[in-house]
């Protein structure tokens, strides 16, 4: 399993190695070990890396695993259920689902159309942001990155992208913000 770090990756807190990892391995795959797996994050041989650092996934080792709900355990779909502890059967089994992990719904990311767009909405402003690949909504008290498919939002949570129906915002303003990206999206 491998991820391609962002050609201009963020390299955050204020570990010398780290930040030096992160300036040697921008634009670049790198392998992802596949011990322990998240659904918005991965362990390489030095750093821990976040889906808002990636632009893609390639032989995601997520497919069809899960993780204990108890233990943390890693489980692969055949086996159903954990057994390491008498608690675990009970929790369950969390499984990396498209909907739940953002790079096995786009392995390769989700692009946002290059076209500009600054829309008043209320008391809200739509924009593209200047981060990345992002659609931003702000008023005075406000403000979200997000992505859109024309269906669902992926809302920017800081590490990753928490996938949702409804934005939190107001729901006339929620409808002209789909109404204008989904004309943005079809020209
Ligand atoms: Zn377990």
């Amino acid at each position: 399993m491998q991820i391609k770090i962002k050609a201009d990756a963020y390299a955050s807190g204020n570990n010398p190695q780290y930040t030096k990892w992160i300036e040697d391995n921008r634009g670049k795959w790198v392998e992802v070990e596949t011990d322990h797996l998240f659904n918005n994050q991965y362990n390489t041989d030095t750093a821990r890396i976040y889906d808002t650092q990636i632009d893609a996934v390639r032989d995601d080792a997520r497919v069809n695993m899960g993780k204990c709900s108890y233990c943390g355990t890693m489980m692969h779909q055949k086996e159903l259920i954990c057994l390491k502890h008498a608690e675990c059967p009970e929790h369950g089994v969390n499984w990396f689902t498209p909907e739940n992990t953002f790079f096995l719904k786009y392995p390769n990311g989700l692009s946002v159309p290059t076209k500009e767009v600054t829309q008043k909405i209320g008391t809200y402003f739509l924009s593209k942001s200047l981060i990345d690949e992002h659609y931003e909504l702000r008023n005075c008290r406000k403000r979200m990155l997000f992505k859109f498919d024309g269906r669902m939002f992926y809302v920017r949570d800081g590490i990753g992208y928490k996938r949702m129906r409804f934005l939190d915002v107001p729901q006339a303003v929620e409808k002209k913000v789909r109404e204008k990206l989904g004309e943005l999206m079809s020209r």
